[in-house]
């Protein structure tokens, strides 16, 4: 039942190791949180499953299918920055539409709108990024990888950049949109309230290897 494997994964920046022999395995449909302080290797890992870096050895397999070489654009794999890096020019709408029309999908519209639904912006449609606020822009982003369709969405520090309100808030709505649509999530955090009360695993990570996965009640220490 593991859907996405990471076997002996190490990856590196020229000489320098930042995740050394990394062993993970993710059900699908689990909400796995990346904790660890800033350095651990988080962002690197993945980087490594979205396919921007290329790992010195180890294997990567996503639903049965070794990907450890494959191009990003064919892993199936979806990719929200904390910097949510939307068009500026572009709507609402066609900021979600970009990536199926590079596809050429059909039933664009239907799936934009559902996927602006599913983020609850349907009336937003038309408007252009600057005029939402940090948290709207935000789901903007999360529906935009969604539409896709990924296997895996991997969300680096998603809610960082936004004020501690709206964090609590995007919380609830990345859960929520986790329960309703099934897919498959990692994010990163460095903080372990988020990690505790979002995540249905939690892996901590120190330098460049994982110290524990565990539930949250299994990780959890007091403060
Ligand atoms: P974060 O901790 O949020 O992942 P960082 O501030 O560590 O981000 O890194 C920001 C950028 O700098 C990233 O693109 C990262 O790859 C790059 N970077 C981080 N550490 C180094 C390093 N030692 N040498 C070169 N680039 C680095
Ligand atoms: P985290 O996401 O947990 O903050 P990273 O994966 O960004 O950690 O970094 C892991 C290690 O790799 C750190 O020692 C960092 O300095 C190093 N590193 C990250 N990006 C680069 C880069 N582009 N070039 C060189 N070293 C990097």
């Amino acid at each position: 039942s593991d859907f996405l494997t990471l076997q002996d994964l190490t990856l590196a920046y020229g000489g320098t190791v930042a995740v050394d022999r990394l062993n993970l395995s993710i059900r699908q449909g689990e909400l796995i949180a990346l904790l660890g302080p800033s350095g651990c290797g988080k962002t690197t890992t993945m980087r490594s499953i979205a396919g921007l870096l290329t790992p010195k050895s180890g294997t990567i397999r996503l639903d049965g299918r070794d990907i450890t070489r494959l191009a990003p654009s064919r892993r199936e794999v979806g990719l929200v920055f904390q910097s949510y890096a939307l068009f500026p020019h572009l709507t609402v709408f066609e900021n979600v539409a970009f990536g199926l029309r590079l596809r050429r999908e059909k039933d664009l519209d239907a799936k934009v709108r559902a996927g602006l639904a599913t983020v609850g912006l349907s009336d937003f449609a038309d408007r252009a990024p600057a005029a939402l606020s940090g948290g709207q822009q935000q789901r903007v982003a999360l529906a935009r990888s969604l539409v896709m369709n990924p296997k895996v969405l991997l969300l680096d520090e998603p809610l960082s950049n936004l004020d501690a309100r709206l964090r609590l808030e995007m919380r609830l709505e990345l859960q929520r949109v986790q329960r309703e649509t099934g897919v498959t999530m990692v994010f990163v955090t460095h903080d372990q309230a988020e990690a505790l009360a979002l995540a249905d695993r939690i892996v901590v990570m120190r330098d460049g290897a994982i110290e524990q996965v565990g539930a949250p009640e299994e990780i959890w220490t007091a403060p």
